[in-house]
């Protein structure tokens, strides 16, 4: 596996590879087995796989959980190297954003709502680095995971708007053995908070075991998964929300494919989670 630090080291090696096919796996490091099945899915479509390791401040709302973001470079760079990772991009915060930096990407649909509602600058500070990374890569592909579902939504949106030549590929969220959706942010959990993050998934299991059996009102579905998460202690809901898979409009009616999202904090750690519910199954 190949490293590069600059800008410049990296733009020479991939005037290279002009003949190849090239996916991009975006990270902000702290690999793990959620990373690693994206960079497996990553392999199905192209000839070389680029991973980058960046974690973007501008998508963070606040300076104390930028600097306390879980970062373990070296360890990452074993881990990627052992799965046939081809290169490894990890600019320095100073060249992506020199001082006179002044653009942004901002998707309005998704900047209003949920994650952009919750963390003020956070969509934006995502659709500004990736279409970055898009321009310093070039590449044919890029993978995405569903974890961060509403992320990806804003990416194939501006992909689409902007015609940026990038196809998204979307990979489906990795959990523990006990459900819990791998995040890096997991490492910050105690283990009386990890018992209680495990319950996040049982609720959406709940609420889309609900939908299967009849109930189509989104705000009962809503209530009965706040109801559960209510009993423990350690969380606290920031949002639960019921929107159509597709357009990621709010749905009241359960008449079509939906996702039901959650951003909760357990303890100090801010973990988000989603289930889909797809008619054809119901
Ligand atoms: P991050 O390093 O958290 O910014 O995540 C980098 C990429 O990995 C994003 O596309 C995430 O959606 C994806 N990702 C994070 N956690 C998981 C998971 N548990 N399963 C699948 N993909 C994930």
């Amino acid at each position: 596996m190949k490293i590069y630090y600059k800008i410049d080291d990296f733009l020479d090696a991939r005037s290279k590879l002009n003949s190849k096919k090239i996916i991009l796996v975006p990270t902000m490091g702290s690999i793990h087995e959620g990373h690693i099945s994206l960079i497996n899915k990553a392999k199905l479509y192209a000839d070389i796989v680029i991973v980058t390791i960046f974690i973007n401040p501008i998508q963070f709302n606040s300076s104390i959980d930028y600097d306390s973001y879980p970062r373990s470079i070296e360890e990452d760079k074993k881990t990627l190297e052992k799965n046939g990772v081809d290169i490894l991009f990890c600019p320095s915060t100073p060249e992506i954003y020199p001082e006179k930096f002044q653009t942004s990407v901002n998707v309005r649909l998704f900047s209003e709502v949920l994650e952009g509602k919750f963390r003020k600058g956070h969509m934006e500070g995502v659709a500004t680095i990736v279409t970055k990374l898009f321009n310093l890569v070039r590449p044919d592909f890029a993978i995405f995971g569903e974890k961060d579902f509403q992320q990806l939504l804003l990416i194939k949106s501006f992909v689409q708007d902007l015609n940026i030549p990038v196809k998204i590929i979307s990979g489906e969220t990795i959990r523990d053995n006990e459900g819990l959706a791998l995040s890096s942010r997991n490492e910050k959990l105690t283990n009386n908070e990890k018992t209680q993050a495990i319950q996040i998934i049982k609720s959406l299991n709940l609420g889309v075991e609900k939908i299967r059996s009849g109930e189509k009102e989104s705000d009962k579905i809503i209530k009965k998964i706040r109801d559960y998460l209510e009993d423990f202690n350690l969380i606290q809901i920031e949002y639960i929300s019921i929107r159509d898979v597709n357009n990621f409009e709010k749905v009241h009616q359960i008449d079509r494919d939906v996702i039901v999202l959650i951003a909760a904090f357990v303890g100090k750690t801010r973990l988000i989670d989603n289930l889909i519910y797809r008619k054809k199954n119901g």
